[in-house]
């Protein structure tokens, strides 16, 4: 253990007195300026004559994009950057480690007439490039001899800035136009619910040019000291622990939620919170989270473009931020048993070009003048919930999830909504009267009798944390997205869903009913989805099921509704996904999960072999344990070997989920058991103590415990 001392030297950084480091409270200057965007763009813009603010109408792309290069080169310039590269998103890239991006980088410079290196930039370099894409998941869309793939700038996000490279955000498409990507059809999906929404709004009285959704994304976590993650193959390998006994000590005492944040991990965090800022990523909220060493992030929110692909950029900073003091992050949704695992709750709301967010019932009737709107949107959604639940299920089936929900840790796989009682009521009146009121959010004022504190008020309406998705105030929150994902897929659903609705509710008023009769028999018909109580409770699947509102266990099941008929026409009408793009995503998404599955199923065979079985030996116990750890790692070889033998993808999906969720979780206990048993100095995988609890101020530079 005392080698560890000198393979870590940096965490030498850590000891810096705070006020020796630079932070983003003393260095508020820095934000942004990593950034091309606002001020910091304006002053590059207008060296080659081009107006402040160009960047705002994505037209520029069109009309301007040599001169916005020559400006991004003389900005790269002067911060010390001479490598530019088109940065995009390949499909069901949520990965174990920091959320999977793809990039070539490229130099900046040509040679001029004497063979010198000039640097330059022309606008056709960041517009588009032309690159080898055979190697990404494409669901059968492409043969790899035909392994064009492009990608073309997306002016919704800005380009920033790491180390030496431009980072050129671009969607990523094939040779015939189909989506290779996660952002292209965000994007689709984004116009569909920005044409509907105007559309509805505007027959209702409510002209705007465009809505948008807003999306704020609480990134959980866990740090691990580094040192004992490179003792865990499974860790590095594939995230999870797939084995370990439980440490003597867990969440027993809740002590460690919004506890104070040990000295190791919060110069670790404020690090990460000042690289960020430097990108104009607006990390505002940090805390410690329910498990030890669980951590959690969140921003502040913005467009979902953006803020997706500023989410992926915080993973992988904190990634390797994490190593510079020692540490490892987690971002897994289930890295450890019998502890909390972690989410990213996806909080959305649609904004319109003018500022107003439709899901503030205040501040929509004072924009539009009418109180009808915000009753005739929540039922719009409300509907979108109750029809494509499905869809929302299998937006949030990332391999780890299935190990999350439902485990009294996260909601249920049952897609419902809470609205709280208030809304509820608000609602309940709307429909039975047929006439919209004003909706005044309640609250009360609560007098302690204490004469030092003064009386506060707060809202009526309590937080609902068992939900999938609830409704805040002046946003859902989708709780149940995984921590590894990508969230670009959910929010197209969430985009698509609610389009869906919004046409059909603007058919109808076009057909001539009125928005009010439209939105009441929405509510009549749908109104099983909402659910207000504890979704926790054992009792609430059983009644879900019949109210007959979605609840899909498997991960796997949920993927296949993807290609389900009612799924595509749903796509392919919003021009967001044709019905190629559906079946080859379904193949990818379940690919990607057997793909998980084989990782995690070969790795614990090495664990078993290399580590469980040698310590079990050495510790000379009782010859039964190493005959049933041999016993348990034959069924995990056998449950590989039937993955391997079944052709189709679904069926491969569905040995893989059994293999998983039944072989290697009895072969687990059987290794859990022996680790009960193993001498300390014997055992050569760290153990959830070591990973859990090494919380002290000397971090992973601790030896001694
Ligand atoms: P909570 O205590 O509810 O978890 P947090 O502050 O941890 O609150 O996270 C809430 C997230 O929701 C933040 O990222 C915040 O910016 C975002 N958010 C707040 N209001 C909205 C909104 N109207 N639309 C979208 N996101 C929002
Ligand atoms: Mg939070």
């Amino acid at each position: 253990a005392r080698s560890s001392r000198a393979a870590y030297p940096a965490l030498a950084r850590t000891a810096a007195p705070l006020s020796q480091r630079r932070t983003f409270i003393n260095g508020s200057e820095d934000y942004g300026k990593h950034v091309f965007k606002g001020a910091v763009a304006d002053s590059y813009l207008a060296k080659q004559g081009l107006p402040a603010g160009l960047l705002d109408d994505p037209s520029w792309t069109r009309t301007s994009a040599d001169k916005v290069a020559a400006a991004v080169m003389s900005w790269a310039h002067d911060m010390g950057a001479g490598v530019i590269t088109h940065w995009f998103q390949p499909m069901a890239c949520n990965g174990v480690r920091h959320g999977m991006s793809g990039q070539v980088q490229n130099a900046m410079f040509v040679f001029d007439k004497d063979g010198k290196p000039k640097w330059e930039l022309e606008g056709k370099t960041i517009f588009q490039g032309e690159t080898d894409g055979s190697s990404f998941p494409n669901g059968g869309m492409r043969a790899t001899h035909t392994a064009g793939g492009y990608t073309i700038i997306d002016p919704t996000s800005p380009i920033f800035l790491r180390g030496d490279t431009v980072f050129i955000p671009t969607i990523f498409v094939s040779f015939y136009g189909d989506a290779l990507d996660e952002k292209t059809p965000l994007l689709r999906a984004t116009k569909a619910v920005s044409t509907q929404a105007t559309r509805l709004l505007k027959l209702m009285g409510y002209s705007v040019d465009k809505v948008f959704p807003n999306i704020g994304l609480e990134q959980e976590f866990f740090f691990v000291p580094r040192k004992d993650y490179y003792r865990r193959p499974d860790l590095q390998l594939t995230g999870r622990t797939i084995m370990g006994k439980n440490a003597p000590r867990g969440q027993e005492m809740s002590d460690h939620y919004m506890s104070a944040i040990n000295p190791v991990a919060m110069a670790c965090m404020q690090e990460i919170q000042h690289e960020c800022f430097m990108m104009g990523i607006p990390l505002k909220t940090r805390h410690r989270e329910v498990a030890p060493n669980q951590y959690e992030f969140a921003p502040f929110f913005g467009t979902a473009t953006t803020q997706i692909d500023q989410n992926l950029v915080v993973m992988q900073i904190c990634d390797e931020v994490a190593a510079r003091h020692g540490l490892a992050c987690l971002a897994q949704e289930k890295p450890f048993k019998d502890v909390n695992g972690s989410g990213k709750h996806n909080n959305i709301s649609l904004g319109t070009n003018t500022g107003v967010n439709l899901l503030n019932p205040k501040q929509l009737a004072k924009a539009s003048g009418s109180h009808e709107i915000f009753p005739v949107l929540m039922a719009a959604m409300v509907r979108s919930v109750d029809l494509h639940g499905d869809l929302m299920r299998m937006a949030i089936a990332s391999p780890g999830n299935d190990f999350r929900l439902g485990a009294m840790e996260a909601p249920p796989a049952v897609i419902s909504t809470y609205l709280g009682d208030d809304i509820t009521q608000y609602l309940e009146e709307f429909k039975s009267t047929k006439t919209a009121k004003e909706y005044v959010a309640a609250s009360k004022v609560v007098d302690l009798g204490l004469e030092e504190i003064a009386p506060f008020s707060m809202p009526a309406e309590d937080r609902n944390r068992t939900s999938p998705f609830p409704y805040g105030g002046h946003r859902f929150e989708f709780r149940a997205v995984g921590s590894s994902q990508n969230v670009s897929l959910v929010n197209t659903v969430l985009c698509s869903i609610w389009a869906d609705s919004f046409a059909y509710f603007a058919d109808q008023i076009e057909a001539g009913k009125s928005p009010v009769d439209v939105a009441a028999e929405a509510l009549d018909k749908h109104w099983r989805v909402i659910f207000n109580g504890n979704g926790y409770d054992e009792s609430w699947p059983i009644e879900a099921e019949k109210r007959g509102i979605w609840r899909i266990d498997s991960g796997v099941e949920s993927i296949l509704r993807f290609s389900d008929p009612k799924n595509i026409a749903l796509f392919e009408k919003l021009g967001v996904f044709n019905e190629k793009e559906c079946k080859a995503r379904t193949e990818v998404l379940l690919d990607h999960y057997s793909g998980f599955v084989e990782m995690e199923a070969a790795t614990m065979i090495d664990m078993m072999k290399q580590h469980v079985l040698p310590a079990v030996l050495a510790a000379d116990l009782d010859p039964k344990y190493a005959a049933d750890i041999r016993a348990a790692c034959a069924a995990v070889e056998a449950g590989l070997h039937k993955m391997h033998v079944v052709s189709d993808s679904a069926s491969k999906a569905r040995v893989a989920r059994e293999l998983r969720l039944e072989t290697m979780d009895q072969a687990r206990t059987v290794c859990d058991k022996a680790e009960g048993e193993v001498p300390a100095d014997l055992w050569t995988l760290a153990t959830y103590k070591e990973l859990l609890f090494l919380d002290s101020h000397q971090g992973s530079d601790a030896t001694d415990y």
